[in-house]
């Protein structure tokens, strides 16, 4: 099987506790197609402009990502600048966006790209996520979709639209507090999935993400790493992750989706290590192994073995 995404490609600038750096390769497609890549095909929708460095051109398809839907226009290529807190790595302020060349994409999708079973939704204006899914020719098996703040605050009704068409939504927990204006999480994650979707992964940052489906909870924790050195495309490259793994396998079992909430956060594990997509496109089998192994490792620890009890004390001394 494969993926199909939409979402931005684009340049960053960003400036971290330890590193920092300029028209640094970015945009939720990017991160979400590389880290995707290494389970399965990807292809991708976007548009670059004329600035589009030829080197980021090639390391998208040394990644196989088929880039025949990512658009060169005239213009600027999609622009976002932001800056992470000293006190706590996980808040960051967006300095500057500018959308540039994003501004008049209109994408046709091909005849191939339209009956794709598998389409992800990355963080990108809601009306071009919908122009996306409106041009599927039957509706896709997943259709996931993210997005951030900016959207929430400023294209309310659209996002609306998008959430109640997908199966999946993917926000930051505080997202997910602010859109359905209910500060429980668990209450705000079942709003959103009152308007459709069957899960919510809520990403909270360095503490992993939880899955939420109507009925059950999962927790994938985030890999305890010494050092970050930017968390940019960090939930991008998670939903790569998720996404890749189930459209590879085309399980979509409850069983799957924590196994691929847990590959996700493998990928997120990998982006963070490095400036813009510096380590997450240099990964080895192996490495994706050990780090596997290392979040069972985490995780994973001994229930009740038949006839065994967990000690137990009545508070008034009977039993
Ligand atoms: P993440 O850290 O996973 O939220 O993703 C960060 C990426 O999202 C960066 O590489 C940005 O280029 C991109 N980005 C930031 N704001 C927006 C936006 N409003 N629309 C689309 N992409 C964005």
């Amino acid at each position: 099987m494969s993926v199909l995404v939409v979402g931005s490609v684009g340049y960053d600038t960003v400036s971290t506790p330890v590193a920092s750096g300029t028209d640094l390769l970015g945009g939720s497609a990017t991160f979400f197609s590389i880290a995707a890549s290494y389970y399965t095909p990807v292809s991708m929708i976007a548009v670059v402009g004329d600035d589009f460095r030829q080197d980021d051109l090639s390391l998208l398809k040394a990644h196989r990502i088929d880039i025949s839907g990512l658009e060169k226009a005239r213009g600027k290529t999609f622009r976002w600048s932001g800056k992470y807190s000293t006190e706590d790595v996980n808040v960051r302020d967006t300095l500057d966006i500018q959308f540039n060349v994003f501004a008049d994409f209109n994408p046709t999708l091909t005849p191939e790209q339209r009956r794709q079973d598998y389409l992800f939704l990355a963080n990108i204006d809601p009306e071009l996520q919908l122009h996306v899914l409106g041009q599927m020719e039957s509706r896709p098996k997943l259709v996931a979709a993210d997005t951030i703040n900016f959207w929430i605050e400023g294209k309310r009704d659209s996002l609306t639209d998008v959430i109640k068409s997908v199966d999946v939504v993917f926000m930051d927990e505080g997202e997910v507090r602010s859109y359905a204006q209910e500060p429980n999480l668990v209450k705000a994650a079942r709003a959103i999935m009152n308007l459709g979707p069957k899960a919510v992964i809520a990403k909270r940052g360095e503490h992993g993400v939880l899955l939420l489906n109507q009925d059950s909870a999962f927790a994938a924790p985030a890999f305890p790493l010494e050092r970050v050195v930017d968390p940019t495309g960090a939930g991008d490259s998670f939903a790569g992750g998720f996404m890749g793994y189930l459209a590879e396998t085309g399980d979509l079992s409850h069983g799957a989706f924590r196994r691929a909430a847990v590959l996700g956060s493998v990928m997120g594990s990998f982006a963070v290590e490095n400036l813009s997509v510096e380590k997450l496109s240099s990964l080895t089998y192996d490495e994706l192994i050990s780090r596997f192994n290392a979040f069972v490792g985490l995780t994973s620890f001994d229930g009740l073995k038949p006839g065994e009890k967990l000690p137990w004390r009545n508070k008034d001394g009977t039993g």
